[in-house]
């Protein structure tokens, strides 16, 4: 039999480089391929955006929005033939499109190691295998697929998470249970999905790693950012980390660059770790994309993740991923537009968050706050990171944000 991880490995045409001003391509029209389209900009590139929604972050600052489906043929036609290169800033692109795009034009990262991404299944498997080199493992699991399934699953695993096996973001598509009839009845309310059921970790703190690699095999990896989750959403990256020691963060860079080496990955990767009350450490997910977690490098790295997913796509150099300042990193959702819990709406006093030492505000354009919704960060830089989160809890308690 052939060796699964090598079937992973692209063959890499030995391609020239994308200069400015090539046009390059990206997929997805939210914030996160807003921030990709200003850094590819700021270099000189020209960029296509393919999304189905007329008005979009990334479509407001693209040079050119390609306004279709995923899947429509003529639409990825025509940005092949316009581009350069082609990346993702959203993971559930059908990994069908990205083959295509392939066929015709630079595609990084990979539909193959996108697919993985797209599937908890998978993406649980392909950490298993990769475990031997990497270190690290998954959480203990228990696919969910039929009434049979969930009689089978041993007690050990709960209280656990029922997850859906595709897309989940932002924690949705979970349910907490404790037990067989838990499963059930959350299962039934998912619809029969595929799901898997994690077991409940009893989580120390949490960091994601975020890596880069290029085509010809060469990465990076950026300093451990430790996240803090509100109601299964993003709420700070602290980086450095406070609880994070150098051991853990040494183990969690090395495994990372295993298994983006071993994904045979070409862009920037982001891998969620958990990090045990006891000390281990355990890989929960990875991004084939620049992360929420990352938006710290923007104000605070020599190179940002959205750089540097330019630079790997366009087969250029990776940039420096040092850390020039603490950072702490703020994410703004739709609820501070509103006044306490009620539905009066109130415009934030962004002059005042703007008034704090070492405040960077990115708001993403979007012109309908909800609540819940991802609608800016503030990244607070300092000479040292007390008086970063000094300017964060200023900020929260001008835009009434619970501490
Ligand atoms: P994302 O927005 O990162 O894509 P997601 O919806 O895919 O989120 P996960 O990252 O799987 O979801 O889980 C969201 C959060 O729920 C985690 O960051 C963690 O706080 C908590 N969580 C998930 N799985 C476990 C587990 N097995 N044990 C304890 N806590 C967990
Ligand atoms: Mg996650």
């Amino acid at each position: 039999m052939s060796d699964p991880l090598q079937s992973l490995q692209p063959l890499l045409p030995m391609l020239p480089t994308a200069t400015p001003p090539a046009w390059l391509g990206v997929m997805g029209g939210g914030q996160l391929g807003r921030m990709f389209v200003h850094a590819a900009q700021m270099m000189g590139f020209k960029v296509a955006v393919l999304e189905p929604a007329k008005e979009c972050p990334a479509g407001h600052a693209a040079d050119h929005l390609l306004s279709a489906d995923y899947g429509d043929e003529a639409a990825l036609a025509e940005m092949a033939l316009q581009c350069a290169a082609i990346t993702t800033e959203f993971e559930n692109v059908p990994a069908r499109s990205l083959s295509f795009l392939a066929d015709r034009s630079f595609v990084a990262p990979g539909a193959s190691c996108v697919s993985i991404a797209q599937d908890r299944i998978a993406e649980k498997q392909f950490f298993t295998q990769c475990a031997p080199s990497s270190g690290v493992l998954p959480a203990p699991y228990h696919v969910v697929e039929s009434e049979q399934d969930i009689a089978a699953i041993p007690d050990i695993l709960f209280p656990g998470i029922l997850k859906t096996v595709r897309m989940g973001y932002d924690g949705k598509g979970q349910v907490r249970v404790k037990s067989h009839d838990d499963v059930r009845q959350a299962f039934a309310a998912l619809k029969g999905v595929s799901c898997v059921l994690e077991k409940m970790l009893p989580l120390a703190y949490e960091i994601s790693v975020l890596t880069a690699r290029g085509a010809d095999g060469r990465s990076v990896v950026y300093p451990i950012a430790e996240n803090v989750h509100r109601d299964g959403i993003l709420f700070t990256t602290t980086v450095p980390g406070p609880n994070v020691s150098a051991q853990s963060a040494d183990k969690a860079q090395q495994a990372a660059l295993s298994i983006v080496a071993q994904l045979g990955y070409v862009g920037v990767l982001c891998i969620e770790f958990f990090v045990l009350q006891d000390g281990s450490l355990v890989v929960n997910e990875m991004a084939p994309r620049p992360h929420n977690s990352g938006h710290y490098t923007i104000d605070a790295c020599v190179t940002s993740q959205f750089a540097q997913q330019v630079r790997a796509m366009a087969r250029l150099p990776l940039g420096d991923v040092r850390q020039h300042s603490p950072a702490v990193m703020l994410n703004i959702l739709g609820d501070v537009w509103f006044e306490g819990s009620s539905d009066a709406p109130r415009e934030p006093a962004w002059d005042k968050v703007l008034a704090l030492p070492g405040a960077n505000l990115h708001l993403y354009g979007k012109d309908d706050p909800r609540r819940g919704r991802k609608m800016g960060h503030v990244t607070f830089v300092a000479p040292t990171l007390a008086a970063a989160q000094e300017s964060l809890r200023a900020a929260c308690g001008i835009l009434g944000i619970a501490l």
